[in-house]
């Protein structure tokens, strides 16, 4: 790796100060992602803010406004902390379960929420679950709806040196999550959130398969009116060594009924 500057601050907004005066700098949450793609060469940040142990980031609490409970989780729970968090699994068990899912302990031991959804990766557990219990992404600067944060792969709606301080996810009637993963890595190969939001108003979001995760609209119809769910029809589902687009499809119609099963079966993950 070539030189760079290392910053441990101690505040979110001595944090958001260095990343303002340096447009080559870069947050650093667990590294995951990012050392690698520095020893790669793929990244050449100057200086690395390392957000790692600011306590602001690390809040998990549970908001209710008026009769919508919902989970605020600072961007910087990693994700065994996300799977383990007793409290949040009670009203978010699907959420917990797909923590607990991602990679294996190494990653989820420092692998980040915030570091997970701002780098977008299209075969990533988390956008999946933002985008069907329409979370909202709070950053330093506004809130953002997980429909409008993906942008597309590896992009997101975040401006350059905007910090996301944490997520917020409405607490739906039920969800569940199941995912094929990469047996290498655990990335999904196809990985699907269905959830309930309010009776009969259910949501459907798949990763793994495309660009990055979507909304699938044809199949929450479906599920809302008692139909059988129709085969999922993209024109830009993702190829590569690993599966092709059809089977990838395939595996994404296999994933949901897996999710519906877990939730009759009160399961919830
Ligand atoms: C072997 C392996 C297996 C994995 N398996 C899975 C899997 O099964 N499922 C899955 O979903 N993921 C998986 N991941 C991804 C992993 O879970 C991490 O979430 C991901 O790599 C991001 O890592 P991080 O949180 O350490 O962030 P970093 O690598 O530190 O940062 C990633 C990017 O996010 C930016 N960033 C970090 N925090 C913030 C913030 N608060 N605000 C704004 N920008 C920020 C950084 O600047 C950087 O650009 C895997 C990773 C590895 C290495």
């Amino acid at each position: 790796m070539y030189a760079f500057r290392y910053q441990r601050p101690a505040s979110v907004e001595a944090a958001i100060e260095l990343a303002r005066a340096d447009e080559d700098a870069k947050y650093l949450a667990g590294g995951m992602t990012l050392i690698p793609a520095m020893k790669h060469r793929l990244a050449a940040p100057s200086q690395l803010i390392d957000l790692a142990r600011l306590a602001q980031l690390k809040q998990c609490e549970r908001i209710i406004t008026g009769d919508q409970k919902a989970w605020r989780i600072g961007a910087g729970l990693r994700h065994v902390e996300v799977a383990t968090h007793a409290d949040m699994a009670k009203d978010l068990p699907a959420l917990a379960a797909l923590a607990g899912g991602i990679g294996d302990p190494q990653v989820r031991a420092r692998g980040s929420l915030g570091g997970s959804v701002a780098n977008n990766d299209p075969a990533a557990d988390y956008p999946s679950a933002l985008l069907a219990l329409n979370a909202v992404v709070m950053t330093d600067q506004r809130r953002i709806a997980a429909n409008a944060f993906f942008t597309g792969m590896f992009t997101t709606a975040l401006e350059a040196q905007e910090m996301i301080l944490a997520v917020e996810f409405p607490v739906p009637l039920r969800a569940a999550y199941a995912k094929f993963p990469h047996p290498a890595t655990g990335y999904a190969m196809a990985g699907v959130f269905v959830a309930e939001l309010t009776a009969g108003h259910w949501q459907v979001a798949v990763t793994g398969v495309a660009a990055g995760a979507f909304r699938w609209h044809q199949a929450e119809t479906a599920i809302a009116t008692g139909q059988a769910v129709p085969a999922l029809d993209r024109d830009d589902l993702m190829e590569d060594m690993h599966a092709p687009g059809a089977y990838r499809a395939h595996l994404a119609s296999v994933m949901l009924a897996k999710a519906r099963s877990q939730l009759s079966d009160g399961v919830g993950m």
